[in-house]
């Protein structure tokens, strides 16, 4: 992901075959607004040993991505999850200029 941002324009973050955020290579480091973006930035090496960052290990199981049920494919993992998430496919929204996320309650991950 670190040489990602240096040699792409745009970058797509996929959860079991599903876009769940789509915005400029730079806007997704500095921007990441889907919950398990977040979580896989999050484990990116850093190549200094004094500066600290949060990992974000998730917990859960993996939904079924050969019979996906009619909901967020990342609920059963998400610690923000809520009741509508099991019940509603999110869509993507457009939440900042050229930065979409498909997350009902993306507007609340906004930095
Ligand atoms: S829709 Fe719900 S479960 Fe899915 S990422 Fe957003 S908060 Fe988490």
């Amino acid at each position: 992901m670190s040489v990602v941002k240096h040699i792409s324009d745009d970058i797509i973050v996929m959860y079991l075959g599903q876009m769940i955020e789509k915005c400029n290579a730079k806007s997704i480091f500095k921007d990441t607004i889907h919950p398990y973006s977040q979580a896989l930035l999050s484990a990116i090496p850093i190549p200094n040993v004094h500066e600290k960052r949060e990992r974000i290990v998730l917990k859960g199981e993996l939904a079924s991505p050969i019979d996906p049920k009619p909901c967020c494919r990342f609920a059963q993992r998400c610690p923000y999850a809520q009741e509508k998430c099991f019940q509603e496919e999110p869509v993507l929204r457009e939440i900042l200029p050229e930065h979409v996320v498909a997350c009902h309650y993306a507007e609340q991950f906004v930095k």
